[in-house]
């Protein structure tokens, strides 16, 4: 039997990719994106396709659809688009599951949140199990984001245990690939943006935080596996391989330009100081793990942005 698939947010980043690998097995796929941080490009090869949908539509409104499963991926995950309008990304975040878990409810489908690791916030342990309840502060610039991504996981498991709603909770760390936007603001979008264009790199700080880089294709299996499989998570999807954001610097201007500089801004507040996944709950649970090192992975999104920046030239 084809499943019906709503991927929220499916002309984002992951959210393409995922309706990739879908239309790809043979799948029915409506993908439903407000177009904030999304792009149609991202799916116009799907337009026209007999199992393909697109409709633009808000997931702050309710939305009445026939459809097995939901993969709620709406949500602007860049610091900079996240806090532009910061009273909108938490409307996003609960109004959005809140819509998307009231539509699962009834017409009995699986949801599957694409939570955060910001729901640990500044850890003060590390590396991060799911276990650990995180650290943020409930009054910053990022709180918006992280504190929205907190109720949207409280908002499945009350749902799980009031209605018996079948919830998938996944945790994803820095993901990064081809189809970020050049102007995503991202850590490793703005590096190769920067060095392609011979512009200096803007380290934020000393560079001396850490982040754990998994490349997109490692994600979307494993948010398709945790889809597919028996266990609700919370658990971590993510790359354990953890770098400064200096060490990110060096190996994006060694492949493109070793000259270029690397130049110090101002650190934004709460910016977490290290970042690494646990991931025995993904090996044992989902026989899932990363399989792109950070070295191999940065090779194909250099060269989709020299080829994006080559077009628009
Ligand atoms: P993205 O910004 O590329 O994609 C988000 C998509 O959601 C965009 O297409 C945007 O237009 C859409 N959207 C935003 N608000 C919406 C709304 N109100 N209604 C309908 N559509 C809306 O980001 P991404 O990196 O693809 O992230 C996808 C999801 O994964 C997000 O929920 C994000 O929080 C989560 N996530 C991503 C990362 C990462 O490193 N990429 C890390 C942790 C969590
Ligand atoms: N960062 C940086 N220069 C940039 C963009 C980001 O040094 O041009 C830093 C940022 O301060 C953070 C890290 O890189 O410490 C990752 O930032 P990103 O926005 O990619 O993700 P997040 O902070 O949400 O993990």
């Amino acid at each position: 039997m084809t499943r019906r698939n709503l991927i929220t947010g499916g002309a984002g980043f992951l959210g393409s990719h995922l309706v990739d690998r879908l239309m790809e097995a043979g799948e029915e796929v409506i993908c439903l994106d407000n177009f904030y941080t999304g792009r149609k490009d991202n799916i116009r090869h799907w337009l026209g396709h007999p199992s393909f949908e697109l409709i633009r539509h808000d997931v702050t409104e309710p939305i009445r659809l026939e459809i097995d499963r939901i993969w709620h991926l709406a949500c602007p995950a860049s610091p900079v688009h996240y806090q532009s309008n910061p009273i909108k990304t938490a409307k996003t975040s609960f109004l959005g599951t809140y819509n998307m878990l009231g539509l699962a409810r009834r017409v009995g489908a699986r949801l599957l949140l694409a939570s955060t690791s910001e729901v640990y916030g500044d850890p003060e342990v590390h590396p991060q199990p799911e276990s650990y309840r995180g650290c943020v502060n409930t009054i910053g610039i990022r709180s918006c984001y992280d504190e929205g991504k907190r109720i949207a996981e409280t908002l499945c498991f009350d749902y799980q245990r009031m209605h018996g709603t079948e919830i998938r909770v996944m945790r994803i760390f820095n993901t990064y690939g081809p189809r970020m936007l050049p102007d995503d603001g991202r850590v490793v979008s703005n590096f190769i943006v920067q060095a392609l264009q011979g512009l200096p790199l803007t380290l934020y700080g000393d560079g001396s935080q850490t982040r754990s880089f998994c490349y997109v294709d490692d994600l979307i299996e494993g948010m398709i596996r945790l889809m597919n499989g028996e266990h609700t998570g919370p658990i971590n999807i993510g790359n354990p391989g953890e770098f400064t954001i200096r060490q990110l610097a060096e190996k994006v201007r060694e492949r493109i330009q070793p000259s270029l500089q690397l130049t110090t801004q101002p650190l934004p507040q709460d910016d977490p100081l290290q970042r690494q996944p646990v991931i025995d709950l993904a090996r044992e649970l989902l026989g899932w793990e990363p399989k792109v090192s950070l070295d191999e992975g940065l090779e194909p999104t250099i060269a989709y942005f020299r080829e994006r920046m080559r077009a628009v030239r």
